[in-house]
């Protein structure tokens, strides 16, 4: 059974990435990238519905290039999902996306150019209420930083965000979210914890460049861990050397592990062992695959005996305790007269699961039209 969060966040301003509130108070909002060539505007669409699909708020899309601009604007008109264009120097794209129906800016005003460029981009962007997000990288930090400090840490990364922020607050905009992100655990979360103190708009969390799928997930699960429960972060993206819809599910998993935010069926599963009264692992395994569309959040618990099975049962909206050939079934907390069969416990499990998310779905509907 989902239990509320002890996690206290920390109050930000809330801006509007297209039709997605990111801060103040809004549900932690999670984002993905693609990774197709953005002027392959069918692969970058399809790519797009599957991170949408996978349940991401928000995509980000690389502009790198005017060509890519015009791709941008096809791309905008055949999807749905807010989409932010990250720009790196040129402000002439910039303007091109805002025109184009971009919901965020990504791009650094301090690299923009004099300020005749910068004001350009701010205009444009206060006009169409699009937010605009500050990203700074402790990879790419300015020279003069990198020379002030020897090398990336903390204060630095905070001192080049600071300077992207007050070009912005000096032309009265307010608009905008902001991240300061590096590759190592320490250096990003101190990072953050300085930004967090020094800003009241929204932040976005990542740990970038974290590694391939299995590493990257630990390393950002620890990060942005570590930070969440801290109640700082309003977005976040998980960065791996993987399918951006990985990416989505490691966010989901993060914020559904601190209960932030809960989407799909969170299993609780012993590791098993020789106690087992069935396949734990391969059950687990094939109900994870068959139900990754269903996006209504419920605790599910697979237990392989009676040791540890009736009392997550219990506390589980649907819970199964292994026993000899017929296992134990619970559902919302009560054990049921009905056993299952062991021989077919996924399909037998899948039927249940998915009936009991359609009951959960009614069951929030009509509380809706209460309220
Ligand atoms: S719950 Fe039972 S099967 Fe699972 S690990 Fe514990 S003793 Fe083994």
């Amino acid at each position: 059974m989902q239990h509320e969060s002890p996690i206290k966040r920390r109050p930000t301003r809330q801006v509007m990435v297209g039709s997605v509130p990111v801060g103040g108070g809004a549900p932690i909002s999670v984002q993905s990238m693609t990774n197709t060539r953005t002027t392959d505007v069918d692969a970058t669409v399809a790519q797009i519905q599957a991170i949408e699909r996978a349940g991401a708020d928000i995509v980000r899309v690389s502009v790198p290039t005017m060509e890519a601009a015009e791709a941008f604007k096809l791309i905008k008109q055949q999807t749905r999902i807010p989409l932010v264009a990250d720009i790196h120097f040129d402000y002439r794209i910039a303007l091109k996306v805002a025109e184009y129906g971009a919901d965020c800016l990504r791009i650094n005003p301090g690299n923009i150019g004099n300020e005749e460029r910068i004001r350009a981009v701010v205009d444009a962007a206060r006009e169409r209420n699009i937010p605009i997000r500050i990203g700074v990288n402790a990879g790419s930090l300015e020279r003069d930083i990198q020379e002030k400090y020897g090398e990336p840490t903390p204060a630095a990364l905070v001192e080049s965000a600071m300077r992207h922020v007050k070009i912005l607050q000096d032309l009265d905009f307010h608009n905008f979210k902001v991240s300061v992100k590096a590759s190592d655990v320490f250096l990003a979360v101190d990072a953050y914890r300085l930004l967090s103190d020094a800003i009241d708009q929204p932040i976005h969390l990542g740990i970038t460049e974290a590694g391939g799928q299995r590493a990257g997930a630990v390393k950002s699960a620890i990060g942005l861990g570590l930070l969440l429960s801290e109640g700082i972060g309003d977005t976040l993206r998980v960065s791996l050397a993987a399918d951006p819809v990985e990416e989505v599910k490691v966010g989901f998993d993060i914020l559904k592990s601190l209960r932030i935010r809960s989407r799909g069926i969170n299993f609780i599963a012993c590791p098993s062992c020789s106690r087992q009264e069935f396949d734990v692992i391969g059950t687990v395994n094939a109900l994870e695959q068959r139900l990754e569309d269903v996006t209504t959040a419920m605790d599910v618990s697979i237990i392989g005996c009676v040791v540890n099975g009736p009392g997550e049962a219990l506390v589980s909206d649907l819970g199964l305790a292994g026993s000899n050939r017929k296992s134990g079934f619970y559902l919302g907390g009560e054990r049921q007269k009905e056993r299952l069969d062991n021989d077919r416990l996924v399909e037998l499990l899948e039927e249940r699961i998915r009936k009991q998310a359609a009951i959960k779905e009614q069951q929030i509907a009509v509380k809706e039209v209460k309220e």
